[in-house]
């Protein structure tokens, strides 16, 4: 499964919650600062998202948005 992580910036206090909740290892702490003054979290592995939404799930400040790939159905006939 496919899934793609999207952090909001300015909205991450750095609490790192979402760090080791994810199963991939796909976030990290960037060394930037944000408008709120904290190193924000990142995706440093995307590719490697599956996009369980544990993440998002986890985060206080839901400054996470996670969408996972969908197949269509092949129509029949
Ligand atoms: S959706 Fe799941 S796999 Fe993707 S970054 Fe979040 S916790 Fe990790
Ligand atoms: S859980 Fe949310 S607020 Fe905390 S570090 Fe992760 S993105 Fe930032």
């Amino acid at each position: 499964m496919r899934g793609y992580v999207f952090f909001e910036e300015d909205r991450c206090k750095g609490c790192q919650l979402c760090v080791p909740v994810c199963p991939k290892g796909v976030i990290s702490m960037s060394d930037r600062i944000n408008a709120l003054g904290y190193h924000p979290a990142e995706a440093a592995s995307p590719q490697d998202c599956t996009g369980c939404g544990l993440c998002a799930r986890i985060c206080p400040d839901t400054a996470i948005r996670v969408y996972r790939e969908t197949r269509r159905r092949a129509e029949a006939g």
